[in-house]
């Protein structure tokens, strides 16, 4: 298969998931994990009409973000350090891993030293919904908390709270996450008064992976973040195999 025949039936996937359940495939993004290959390959993703792409380290981005720059939207899903924030916030448009208040501190403080060219940056909350040791993000019960904490931070002019991320337990049968999806969801509705959000209507759900992508749409996602299933099977390579779990930004 080529590129595009695996773009087309990702998109074909993603829009019978939303047909199952009543909902518009135009509601969902595709963001195109690209940190498993190099920027010539991410180039040929782009012209094959990819748009967003993801990256879960700094150091391994960094040759795409020269080579491709502004043309494309950049999200960035890994955990990121502290001292990696300006960069970070220099070239990409997403930050899907706001998974401290240590972290909503470094944003603040960035922000506060002055302006910065382009649009606002979209944060999501990342939710660790499985309580998994080894992954990032605040439990479940602290968000609450952590939304107070990021209100009483955040500007509203360079940093726009836009929602919530997770990160699904790895399992063989994707329905077993389907309640880590349904609980994120619920978070969300529960939330969606809180003043922190800058446009409630639309708050995004980043959720999904190129295992359990289709139950993730089922349950509600509006961005789901793929990898793997983009590439074909001779160039997934043990390192595809390592997933960003553990990355460091
Ligand atoms: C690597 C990664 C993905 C993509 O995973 P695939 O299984 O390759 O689809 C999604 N989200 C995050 C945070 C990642 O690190």
């Amino acid at each position: 298969m080529s590129t595009g025949e695996r773009i087309a039936e990702v998109k074909m996937r993603i829009a019978r998931a939303c047909a199952r359940v009543g909902r518009d495939p135009s509601g969902v993004r595709l963001v195109a994990v690209s940190k498993y290959i190099d920027a010539a390959r991410a180039r040929e993703w782009v012209e094959a009409g990819l748009t967003d792409l993801g990256e879960n380290r700094l150091q391994v981005a960094r040759e795409k973000l020269e080579a491709l720059g502004s043309g494309v939207t950049w999200h960035f899903i890994g955990h990121l350090q502290t001292n990696k924030v300006k960069a970070v916030i220099q070239h990409f448009a997403w930050l899907h891993s706001l998974d401290r208040p240590s972290l909503v501190d470094a944003l603040a403080r960035r922000f506060a030293e002055g302006p910065l060219e382009g649009p606002p940056l979209k944060v999501l909350a990342q939710v660790n919904v499985a309580g998994e040791e080894q992954k990032s993000g605040v439990a479940p019960e602290e968000v609450g908390d952590f939304l107070d904490y990021i209100q009483t931070k955040n500007r509203f002019s360079r940093w726009i709270m836009a929602g919530f991320m997770t990160m699904a337990p790895v399992v063989n049968d994707p329905e077993e996450v389907r309640g880590v999806f349904r609980e994120l969801r619920q978070l969300r509705d529960r939330f969606v008064h809180h003043p922190v959000w800058r446009n409630r209507d639309k708050l995004e759900l980043s959720m999904g992976m190129s295992r359990d992508f289709e139950v993730a749409v089922e349950e509600g996602a509006t961005i789901v973040r793929l990898g793997r299933i983009l590439l074909d099977n001779e160039r997934t390579g043990p390192e595809a195999e390592s997933n960003g779990e553990r990355g460091v930004g």
